[in-house]
Order: structure tokens, then sequence, then C-alpha cells
């Protein structure tokens, strides 16, 4: 059906709508990537090419361990995100999480289970979908990894993180997740976008408690000027 569909109304890319695929080789070059030197546990360009930990993960260690993020977020990829999200062009998910997918020479390392971080209800019921559950659902099937969508949920409904300073986002989130007692010790963390990490790292204690031993975070894209 979707070969039919692909015949008749040949695919065109989202962003320059070039006939052929629904994200073009050149667009799809022109995402931009994450500094190769960059902080093992939140995937912040560290300078010149030191390796390990940034000054803020070590100052305030964050409560996952490793980010698995494949692009900064910039132009053209802050454009398709923001289509995807707001203006609900649902046909992003599949070019973007497979744009994820491709990003690695090495993959990042095997979790138990995946959970896409939970919108609060009312924010669902207005966007209509959960843009991390739609990446968890495509990350989990070709790396046949488990995804757990209800095992966390936002307890309250929390002001959007972009509307407010990074000093007050990790007090906006924190207490805001309730966790089911997990059954596996290694899971991973999925959200489009990561910016100061508050949002992963209120999750990802909220797992530790619920159990997990290692928590990593699969992200689309990461914030790198915070
Ligand atoms: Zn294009
Ligand atoms: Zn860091």
């Amino acid at each position: 059906m979707a070969a039919l569909l692909d015949y008749l109304y040949p695919p065109r890319c989202l962003l320059c709508h070039a006939p052929g695929a629904r994200l073009c080789r050149d667009c799809a070059d022109g995402m931009p990537r994450l500094a190769a030197a960059r902080c093992v546990q939140c995937a912040h360009p560290l300078a010149g090419s030191a390796a390990g930990r940034c000054g803020r993960c070590q100052r305030h260690p964050p409560a996952f361990d490793y980010t698995a993020a494949a692009f900064a977020y910039g132009a053209p990829l802050d454009i398709a995100v923001q289509q995807w999200k707001y203006a609900g062009r649902l046909a992003w998910a599949a070019p973007l999480a497979e744009g994820w997918l491709s990003a690695w020479d090495e993959p990042p390392a095997r979790p138990e289970a995946l959970i896409p971080v939970p919108l609060h209800w009312r924010r669902l019921l207005r966007r209509g979908f959960n843009q991390a559950g739609l990446l968890a659902q495509h990350w989990g099937r070709a790396c046949r990894i488990p995804v757990l969508h209800h095992q966390a949920r936002r307890r309250r409904h929390t002001p959007q993180q972009a509307q407010l300073a990074v000093a007050e986002r990790r007090q906006n989130v924190s207490g805001a997740f309730a966790v089911k007692p997990l059954r596996v010790r290694h899971v991973a963390i999925v959200d489009d976008v990561m910016t100061t990490g508050s949002t992963a790292h209120a999750l990802a204690a909220a797992l530790r408690q619920a159990g997990a031993e290692r928590v990593d975070l699969w992200v689309l894209a990461r914030a790198v000027d915070r």
C-alpha cells in the first residue's frame, strides 16, 4: 500500500520540496552535527579536544549516565522539529527518527527498554501525539528494544520549559514524574530535544527510585547555547 502511494504521489523533501524522499540527501547532510569532543554524560560540546565530563555535569551531576544525541539543535533541524511538534506535521517523525539511527558509526549501548518522556494528559490532548513516544516507537522497532509507554507519567502540568530561565527549570520539573516499579535495570529515556537536561534529570531520578541502575538518554538533538 505504501509502495503504491509512493508511486502515485512520489514523496517530496519536507524542507526543500525536492522529489525523492521525505528528507533529501542535501537537507540531511545539512543537519547540524554536534562536535566530536563532547561531554560523555550530557553531550554538550567540550572546549578543544578535551574528554570526559563538562564543568556543569561535574558541579551538578545529572541522574542520567550517558546521552546519545545525534544532532545539534539548530537550523534546519529546529524548523523540522517545530513543524512536527507545534504544527502537527506528523510526516516528520519517520525521517527524523531515521536520521538519528543513521548518525552512528558505533551504535549507543543497548538498553533493556526505552522510556519516552511522557506529556501531561492535558498537553497530549491538545497536541494529539507525544513526539517522544513516536521516536521511541521508531527506535524500538529498528533496534528491537521494548518501549514502555506507560511506565512513567507526569504528576502535574508544568509550565513549558522553553519559557523558563535555566535556574527555574530543575525546580519546575522536580518531582514531576511518577514511575511504576521497573523490572529492568538499564533503560534509556527518549526525548526529541534536550536543552538543559533538567527534564531528563527529573525523570532519570524517578527511574532510579523505581529500580533502574543505569539510565541513558536518547535524544534527537542537543541545544548547545546555554
Ligand atoms: Zn531537501
Ligand atoms: Zn555534561
